[in-house]
């Protein structure tokens, strides 16, 4: 095993960003020797869990306000940098639109997302140096000297990070590199899960364990509704997910114990109009009991879940019971189901970090402010998407960009 490798440029971390970054550098400045240091035994295992194994590599409909973080500049470097799905094509990878705007490879296959990568990868000469968990970094004349756990060392004269954050650790990321610039006093966000299940008191969703359902969810604090999604709502013993929660995660952080889910499961109709629907079939159901009561529109455990949240009565009552009021109570249930949220979802489940180095330590090309020869690229930085597309689109364009400005950067002085 060589113990000292040198190289132009030492992209740390072989994901998306990462590999993007050495593509584009490498083809900005072709003299240049660039490689990828990566911790894992191969590089781009994280692509493969990506949307399922079909890798949901970017979304026809991006705009500003589905990143959420300090950096100011992520549309700006979307849009200067190459299309995503004109660049994979250049690739030999062919991509299609489902009706939201989700963009798959045509093969539906993250790992052919990845094969063309890593095929790209090897026409360019670009070392894929794996095995090798980047962990100090120092500052030499020339460069900087990148050591290794294991004792090998990288001298280089420019560094990409694009190591990731701490959402799914099984793929390399863990936080210890954002903990190693950390140490070197660069300043980071506060970290927190993103595009993850909110946790609730396994009280308040006793019964509803399995249950997936069509609704709206929204993010309440006090009285003010902060944000609104629509999509399926799943429960577990502890935690609502699907992908419209997800969605709501990054706004734990800023809320944490003032957070509330307010979930709609009949949002095409008013309050009132339900109350009328729940009339009609009341009418034709005077004869079942109450726990049969809704099962015409909902699951059986959730038209439970919401008689009894609703009614102080037993359900083995007959429906003729209920009055004009109980029927305006159920219809204010379906429409206002809230649950306290208690906490985010573990690492594990995790698919992204809200959080990461600060917008404030970096300029527009994404270079350190304070060490010019230091870049950065990907969910190590402070911004995260929703869940669609947006957070690989952020990957592959900051790669890029990240790449392209540290090339250029030699390239003016060689
Ligand atoms: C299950 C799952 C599904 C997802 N699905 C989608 C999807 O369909 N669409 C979408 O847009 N986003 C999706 N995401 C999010 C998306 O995968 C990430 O935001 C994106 O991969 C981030 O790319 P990155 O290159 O910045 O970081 P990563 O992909 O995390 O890559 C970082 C790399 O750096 C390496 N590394 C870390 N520390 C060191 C070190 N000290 N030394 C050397 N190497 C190091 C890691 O091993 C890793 O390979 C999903 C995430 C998960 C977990």
């Amino acid at each position: 095993m060589e113990n000292v490798i040198t190289a132009d440029i030492a992209v740390i971390g072989g994901g998306a960003a990462g590999i993007t970054a050495a593509i584009e550098a490498k083809q900005t400045a072709p003299s240049l020797n660039v490689i990828i240091a990566e911790r894992l035994d191969r590089t781009g295992k994280k692509i493969l869990v990506t949307g399922s194994g079909r890798c949901n590599l970017t979304n026809r409909n991006i705009s500003g306000g589905d990143y959420h973080g300090s950096l100011p500049f992520v549309m700006d470097i979307i849009k200067k940098t190459k299309n995503t799905e004109e660049f994979f094509r250049s690739l030999g990878v062919l991509c299609s639109a489902d009706e939201e705007g989700r963009v798959y490879p045509y093969s539906k296959s993250a790992a052919s997302v990845l094969s063309a990568l890593r095929l790209k990868l090897k026409s360019l000469d670009i070392p894929e140096i794996c095995g090798f968990k980047a962990d100090n970094i120092d500052k030499t004349k020339s460069g900087y000297t990148i050591k290794a756990e294991d004792g090998r060392i990288i001298k280089c004269r420019r560094i990409i990070a694009a190591c990731g954050g701490y959402a799914s650790p099984a793929n390399g990321t863990d936080g210890a590199a954002l903990k190693m610039f950390r140490e070197m006093g660069i300043k980071t966000a506060k970290i927190c899960p993103a595009v993850a299940p909110l946790r609730v008191d396994p009280a308040s969703v006793k019964g509803l364990k399995g249950v997936r359902v069509h609704g709206k969810v929204s993010a309440v604090s006090g009285d003010r509704v902060l944000k609104t999604e629509e999509g399926e709502i799943q429960f577990t013993e502890n935690s609502i997910s699907g992908i419209c929660v997800f969605d709501l995660a990054y706004l734990f952080s800023e809320y944490e114990g003032k957070l509330s889910v307010k979930a709609d499961l009949m949002p095409e109709y008013s309050e009132k109009q339900l109350s009328d629907i729940l009339k009609e079939i009341k009418s034709g159901r005077n004869e079942c009991t109450l726990e049969e009561f809704l099962n015409g529109l909902f699951v059986k455990n959730l038209a439970v879940f919401i008689m009894k949240r609703t009614l102080n009565l037993p359900l083995t009552e007959p429906v003729s019971k209920l009055k004009n009021k109980d029927l305006s109570k159920i219809a204010e249930t379906i429409k206002n189901l809230s649950f306290k949220i208690t906490g985010c979802s573990s690492w594990q489940n995790a698919q992204v970090t809200a959080g990461g180095i600060h917008a404030g330590e970096i300029d527009v090309s994404l270079c350190l402010k304070k060490e010019k020869g230091i870049y950065f690229a990907g969910e190590i930085l402070d911004t995260d998407g929703k869940c669609g597309g947006y957070n690989l689109e952020w990957a592959w364009s900051s790669g890029m960009w990240a790449g392209r400005n540290c090339a250029l950067s030699l390239h003016d002085l060689t």
